[in-house]
């Protein structure tokens, strides 16, 4: 069994276009997952969930000016990037980055050995990717085109569930894996989030604007994110009330 604490995360982002002070986004997060675990964060746009999703996996410009995040008791904060994700902590981006000139295939394959600690033998990861893109309804062609270079939407979001598949983290962190996506897509997404967590026992942080979502995905938690704070936590029925009368209870609470 895994867990992932986070206790009174603060964290601030330099705007790096600019010379000015650096804003504090994140204002005393806490959250714990544990294995098996699903959790959704829903919050209005701008309220800082892809600020913590970045500050959990390590993005540079991110700075945690005070709080801890510990895996097993280990201190994430002190581990580079890859030592999270050998760790076991995958982050789905919100917004996947392009990589010209790499094969889906090649990186999958190195981001597959950079957490196993060896590379997987070729004959046995041939099987497996096809096996995991087969689940996915990913077309093999895929394997040979350029990592998310002129994916659609829907094809980024496949591709990040794809790499959940086979990397097999013990906490997976999806940062709007459904957004853009169509009815078709969000379920085979989905499917495949839930066969991760069904497989792997992961635990699961699932951010998201909508609760369409979360009729595929059911979580057992869901928390209330709003200015930079976990404002309130409960099962699944606090998304029902989201769905039923929006962000606007928790928003005016959390500016008082
Ligand atoms: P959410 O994912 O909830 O929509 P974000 O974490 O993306 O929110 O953003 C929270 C706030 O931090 C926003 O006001 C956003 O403009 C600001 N912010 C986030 N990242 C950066 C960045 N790299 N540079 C400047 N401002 C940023
Ligand atoms: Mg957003
Ligand atoms: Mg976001």
């Amino acid at each position: 069994m895994t867990t992932l604490e986070i206790r009174d995360l603060h964290v601030d982002v330099a705007d790096s276009d600019s010379d000015a002070e650096p804003i504090h986004i994140l204002k005393g997060v806490d959250l714990t997952i544990t294995s098996g675990e699903k959790h959704a964060i829903m919050g209005p746009n701008g309220s800082g969930k892809s600020t913590l999703s970045y500050a959990i996996a390590g993005h540079p410009k991110y700075k945690i000016t005070s709080g801890t995040v510990t895996l097993d008791g280990e201190d994430v904060l002190a581990m580079s990037v890859d030592e999270r994700a050998r760790a076991g902590i995958f982050l789905a981006m919100q917004y996947p980055v392009e990589v010209p000139g790499i094969s889906m295939s090649n990186f999958l394959r190195s981001a597959a050995t950079a957490v196993r600690g060896e590379a997987p033998k070729l004959r046995h990861w041939v099987k497996e990717a096809r096996e995991a893109m087969n689940d996915l309804d990913i077309d093999p062609a895929f394997g040979d085109r350029s990592v998310n270079e002129g994916f659609s939407g829907g094809e980024k979001k496949r591709h990040e569930v794809l790499q959940l598949g086979l990397l097999k983290p013990k906490i997976a962190i999806l940062d709007e894996t459904d957004s853009g996506l169509d009815v078709d897509a969000l379920r085979i997404v989905s499917e495949g989030v839930n066969r991760y967590a069904d497989r792997e026992n992961g635990g699961i942080l699932l951010i998201t604007h909508y609760t369409r979502i979360l009729q595929y995905i059911k979580p057992d938690f869901v928390h209330v994110f709003v200015n930079g704070r976990v404002v309130e936590s409960g099962g699944p029925e606090l998304a029902d009330e989201l769905e039923r009368s929006g962000y606007e209870r928790f928003t005016a609470a959390a500016a008082k």
